[in-house]
């Protein structure tokens, strides 16, 4: 496990996996439709689809960080504090253009995450 976090250390370099993953959430808008993206009807609180299979990130802003449960923001956050993933790029996109984002009672999808703590 050490081994593997020091050789990504050495490759790692911020600002080229920013624009990497910035180029993935222009896709993710891109190709985006109604159930890519839903915001939580009482919270600072969304979920985006995950490419690989049906299930939802959940992706939600504290105070001045944004915070996604996938697995390259659990990752990548040890190493840069203000790393961000492509889900939370793709919602800062979508927040910066003003985009509707469609609201959904995300209760079931938060109570799954605290039960998996
Ligand atoms: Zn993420």
């Amino acid at each position: 496990m050490t081994k593997n976090n020091n050789d990504i250390k050495s490759v790692y370099d911020p600002k080229l996996q920013y624009n990497k993953r910035l180029e993935s959430a222009k896709k993710m808008f891109d190709k985006m439709d109604k159930d890519t993206v839903f915001a939580d009807k009482k919270s600072t609180f969304f979920a985006v689809k995950a490419s690989k299979d049906n299930g939802y990130y959940s992706i939600k802003q504290n105070n001045d960080n944004w915070l996604c449960n996938c697995f390259d923001y659990v990752h990548y956050i040890e190493l840069n504090p203000k790393h961000e993933c492509k889900h939370i790029i793709f919602i800062k996109l979508l927040v910066d253009k003003k985009q509707k984002i469609p609201l959904k009672d995300l209760t079931p999808l938060l109570d799954k995450e605290i039960n998996e703590k």
